[in-house]
């Protein structure tokens, strides 16, 4: 019967943009323009909060967002040849997989060369950040919860710390 499924698809919430929608609303399948541009799925800029977080050459793309109602969040993150995510730390945690290009990553002591599909956990309060190689793009998802605390920055001492190890010291960009 029709109505026995009706509770579960035509549940309400609210969005982060501020009104609700049908999970119904929702596409079902989303089908890319290009590769890796996803229709309907604004490029975004990587970092919204105005301060000292450096980065370079980065892009954000929402693909699994708060209106999904499950408290967690897809994004793909592409980062241009040469380019970095912002060197940080947080209490919340994340897990990147690679899908696009070539890179490496910093995650707590240790510098990683990315292979894709690989998986990344980035444990809380670990120190990451990503790179592209300079001759080629990284694009990689990265899952997080919605409510989640912002990243800290290494203050001038912790980039010491960090620098006593030659691999990070080489790797990290600020
Ligand atoms: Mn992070």
């Amino acid at each position: 019967m029709k109505e026995a499924r009706t509770t579960a698809t035509s549940r309400w919430f609210h969005s982060s943009e501020g009104h609700n929608r049908s999970v119904n609303e929702l596409h079902k399948h989303v089908d890319q323009e290009e590769p890796y541009r996803w229709r309907n799925i604004p490029e975004l800029i990587y970092k919204d909060e105005q301060g000292n977080a450096t980065f370079k050459d980065v892009t954000r793309r929402v693909l699994f967002g708060e209106a999904y109602g499950q408290g967690m969040e897809v994004r793909y993150f592409e980062v241009e040849a040469g380019g970095h995510t912002t060197l940080e730390k947080h209490e919340h945690t994340h897990l990147v997989i690679p899908i696009r290009g070539r890179g490496a990553a910093l995650v707590e002591d240790q510098v990683v060369r990315l292979t894709m599909h690989d998986l990344v956990y980035v444990p809380s309060w670990a120190w990451h950040q990503f790179r592209a190689d300079d001759d080629s793009e990284l694009g990689f998802l990265c899952m997080v919860k919605v409510e989640r605390d912002r990243p800290t920055l290494p203050t001038s001492e912790e980039l010491e710390m960090l620098r006593h190890n030659a691999a990070v010291a080489d790797f990290i960009r600020i």
